[in-house]
């Protein structure tokens, strides 16, 4: 940095990652933006520089020259490696700026990690701004989805800045304030956890076209591709006919065929179920992803299997047309219901933790940038227009309506896939949930009167108020609790 550049960048960017590097790229590219960019090891600035003079970057071997680059109030956003990474960073920087000074972490925090963070660097007035990034590499570099959480005090500099840099869908930027403290890395967290769904589906739906209806990869890139044109429009389902489409140069054979069946997870899927579990909401699709990818990764396991009888019945299909309609039908009900149990999560997260989230704000943030973009999300945008607390996205007209066209066939494929032997565990568990959700009598009952039974966990009576128990290893009376004082 020369003395000429101090106090010169709007912004800066720490972490010259590949993450990193886009980000400052993108924030480069905008009018208006002079970007200071800080990695721990020169090696990764220099690259950067000098691969990209266009951008203008302001450069700093130090962090004491990073920051004297920056513009007052100065604004950070780092990228680097999540845990202690981040923490090393956050507390060097927190060591160097003023009260105003807001620094953003834009890389994947677990929400509660943001909350101690922010607590931590408010209490010295600077604003600390925790920033869920999505979009990958490329989305870093040309438009990514952005939810940043932190006070409103720090959006009104950092609000311009991230519209600057973030994904365009129908002419509205990808970014919106989402809440306080970890709001924004909460709902980062939820909108992985649909994703882990989303892509389970699509994975069931193809693995049901190619066992039961004996279509090639290839045929069934081609159906997605239809697909692609209507309700199901979207990012991933325009990849998944990309990936079925490849073929394997070495062998000829296609692309999905050559792949080991054992998926990956970097943890955010994890991390939604386990939220969800401790906030008692139930995301049953997107915990039926997370164990799907569990259970074809548990190696030795599958591996020792022989000769387990699956005693199936073949899946007759005498019209293929209407077998893949109701595919489709069934892979659109049970999406909704991801999103749907998505959408509770971030309701019941923000009960629990005092944000106010608007959550059609969030359905049209993610429309562009982000992996789970897609068509439906204005859907889901006008359903929460219409109806700001809506108790769930299943009971909007326009959804109540498309599930009503698809639950027979939601019902034919889960039972023939059950009957086939075919795993078809998110699409399973969707149509559970959604006829738990529609009973209006649940076993729940029986399972109070289990609970009451070895517990004296007491229960409710449907027919007055109070709280009961009966004595079962007595005369089996039953007695009214009193109310507890506590
Ligand atoms: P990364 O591999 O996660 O981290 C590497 C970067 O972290 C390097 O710049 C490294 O500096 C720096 N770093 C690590 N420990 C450090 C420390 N103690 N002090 C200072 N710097 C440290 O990088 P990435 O893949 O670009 O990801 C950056 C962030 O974005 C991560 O939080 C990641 O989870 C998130 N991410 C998001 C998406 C998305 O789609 N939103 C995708 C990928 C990643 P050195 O060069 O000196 O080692």
């Amino acid at each position: 940095m020369t003395t000429s550049n101090v106090g010169s960048a709007n912004i800066g960017v720490v972490g010259l990652a590949v993450m990193g590097s886009n980000l400052a790229r993108n924030l480069a590219s905008r009018e208006g933006n002079t970007v200071a960019v800080y990695n721990r090891s020169y090696e990764r600035t220099d690259l950067l520089i000098t691969e990209h003079p266009e951008a203008g970057f302001i450069a700093s071997e130090t962090i004491d020259e990073f920051v004297a680059s920056l513009a007052k109030p100065r604004t950070a956003i780092i990228m680097v490696q999540a845990g202690k990474g981040t923490d090393a960073v956050i507390s060097q920087l927190a060591e160097r700026f003023e009260p105003g000074d807001i620094i953003v972490d834009g890389g994947n925090a677990l929400f509660t990690d943001t909350i101690r963070r922010e607590k931590e660097v408010s209490a010295k007035g600077i604003n600390f701004v925790g920033a869920g990034i999505s979009g990958g590499e490329e989305g870093a570099l040309k438009g990514p989805s952005i939810m940043p959480g932190g006070s409103a005090e720090a959006y009104k500099t950092l609000g311009p800045i991230l519209a600057s840099i973030a994904a365009i869908a129908e002419g509205e930027p990808c970014v919106t304030h989402v809440g306080t403290d970890g709001a924004g890395h909460f709902v980062k967290m939820i909108h992985n956890g649909i994703e882990y769904a989303d892509m389970q589906l699509i994975a069931e739906a193809y693995d049901i076209l190619r066992q039961a209806g004996g279509y090639s990869p290839a045929e069934i890139a081609e159906i997605f591709t239809e697909w692609n044109k209507g309700d199901l429009e979207s990012f991933l389902i325009e990849i998944t006919a990309e990936v079925l489409k490849q073929v394997d140069a070495k062998t000829g054979k296609p692309f999905v065929d050559v792949v080991l069946d054992q998926a990956g997870s970097k943890g955010t899927g994890v991390w939604t179920v386990q939220t969800a579990l401790n906030l008692g909401t139930p995301v049953s699709g997107i915990a039926e992803a997370v164990f799907a990818r569990s259970l074809s990764s548990q190696s030795a396991q599958r591996a020792a299997v022989s000769g387990l009888p699956a005693d199936a019945t073949e899946w007759s299909i005498a019209d293929k047309a209407a077998f893949v309609e109701d595919v489709r039908r069934a892979l659109y009900a049970s999406k909704l219901v991801a999103y749907s149990q998505g959408f509770d999560a971030i309701r019941a997260g923000a009960a629990e933790y005092g944000w106010k989230i608007d959550l059609g704000a969030v359905s049209k943030i993610w429309r562009g940038g982000c992996i789970i973009r897609a068509q439906f999300l204005n859907r889901i945008a006008d359903a929460y227009a219409a109806k700001p607390d809506l108790e769930s996205l299943i009971f909007d007209p326009y959804f109540k309506d498309a599930v009503a066209k698809s639950v027979k066939s939601w019902r034919n494929v889960v039972a023939n896939a059950s009957l086939a032997g075919i795993p078809a565990p998110a699409f399973a568990s969707s149509l559970s949930y959604y006829d738990g959700l529609r009973s209006p009598r649940l076993p729940a009952a029986l399972v109070q009167g289990q609970r009451d039974f070895f517990g004296a966990h007491t229960y409710k009576r449907v027919d007055r108020d109070g709280t009961f128990h009966t004595l079962w290893s007595g005369d089996r009376s039953e007695v009214e609790q009193e109310p507890s004082t506590h």
